[in-house]
């Protein structure tokens, strides 16, 4: 039981693990706000200016077809509003610095600083 219980934080506190939690919490709220977009300032604008889209009466035998075209018509202005969001941020990106390869002791191969004169790990002087 014990066992199975270090598997388990092991599992749990695994850094991708975290990481994926926060990162559905903040989709979380990123999606409450991508909803409030689109319904509270894309839907009214488009409906002001074309008039209120509702497809909710249309039925096809027992089929309610509108609703199901009301729900693409949303998917379709989130989708197209989520990609305006993201190519507005890949623009604001700036493109990341090549990283440039570290330094590495000649005598003992560790990583060190650039502008290092002696070796923090195996002492050693270093030419500059
Ligand atoms: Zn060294």
């Amino acid at each position: 039981m014990g066992k199975l219980l270090n598997e388990f934080k092991d599992f749990a506190m695994k850094g991708n693990v975290v990481d994926m939690a926060i990162g559905v919490v903040i989709g979380g709220a990123f999606g409450a706000i991508v909803s409030s977009v689109v319904e509270d300032l894309i839907t009214p604008l488009i409906g002001a200016i074309f008039g209120q889209p509702d497809f909710s009466h249309i039925t096809l035998g027992p089929i309610a077809l509108g609703n199901f075209i009301n729900a693409v018509v949303n998917f379709l202005i989130i989708a197209i509003c989520l990609f305006a969001v993201v190519k507005a941020i890949n623009k604001m990106k700036k493109p990341a610095p090549a990283p440039k390869a570290a330094r590495v002791c000649p005598f003992c191969k560790s990583e060190i600083a650039d502008d290092a004169t002696r070796c923090p790990h195996c002492t050693s002087e270093l030419a500059k």
